[in-house]
């Protein structure tokens, strides 16, 4: 008789919900960072303004549910960190690309019958490369769209439903732990992603696949599940 499995045993899961910036994409922080050095502008100053500053924080919330424009943000933002408004945003995010291990470990995840969809927290929604979404992605969850933004439940519940898959059969991944939080309340596994490193493996173990990792599990697609769609 085979002994009793612990209760932390599980099926694999079968959808991904993953963030963008800082997860399918290089760190922000570094990309704020040089900018900052290369502008004259105290790195400290940037991000403590969206700790301390209500009225940085009130406009980063603004920005990200689609309230205001880039333009608006810029100019208001500009103001606050007393520099030139122009191509601020640009400036800020010109260090930012892809990352392509976990780009390419979400592209293996949906080829092996993964449901996948992005939830993100946008700053202007026309930053996105649309192309690479339709070949990685059941589902798109972009808050300037939605008119709402993580840690926001309906968030996560929509990842879900534009996957194709129940909340408890989904993997989140995001970069900030605070966002994560609504994803295991809702019976999510949930991984704070630091690195491809780090990331993929725990991926592997969740989703029962090979993803790319030096150690990948090995095993093979989903039974019974469509291949690339
Ligand atoms: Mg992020």
């Amino acid at each position: 008789m085979a002994p009793e499995q612990s209760s932390s045993v599980r099926a694999p899961r079968t959808g991904l919900l993953i963030d963008w910036g800082g997860v399918l994409t290089t760190n922000l922080f570094v990309s704020f960072h040089d900018y900052c050095v290369a502008t004259e502008i105290d790195p400290k100053k940037l991000l403590g303004r969206f700790k301390i500053d209500p009225e940085a924080r009130e406009l980063l919330v603004a920005l990200e549910t689609g309230k205001i424009d880039e333009l608006e943000f810029e100019r208001r933002f500009a103001h606050i960190l007393e520099v030139e408004p122009d191509g601020l945003i640009d400036g800020l995010f010109a260090g930012v690309g892809p990352d392509t291990a976990m780009v390419q470990a979400v592209r293996r995840a949906r080829e092996g019958g993964i449901r996948t969809a992005l939830v993100s927290n946008s700053w202007g929604v026309h930053r996105y490369p649309h192309d690479l979404f339709d070949e990685l992605f059941d589902g798109v969850v972009i808050s300037g769209e939605e008119g709402i933004r993580k840690p926001s439940r309906r968030m996560y519940e929509l990842g879900a439903e534009r996957a194709g898959v129940g909340p408890e059969e989904c993997v989140y991944v995001d970069d900030l732990e605070q966002n994560l939080t609504p994803a295991r309340d809702m019976g999510m596994a949930a991984v704070h992603h630091t690195s491809a490193a780090a990331t993929i493996p725990e991926l592997e173990e969740l989703l029962g696949l090979d993803l790319g990792s030096e150690n990948g599990a090995g095993r093979p697609p989903l039974e019974g599940t469509p291949g690339s769609r």
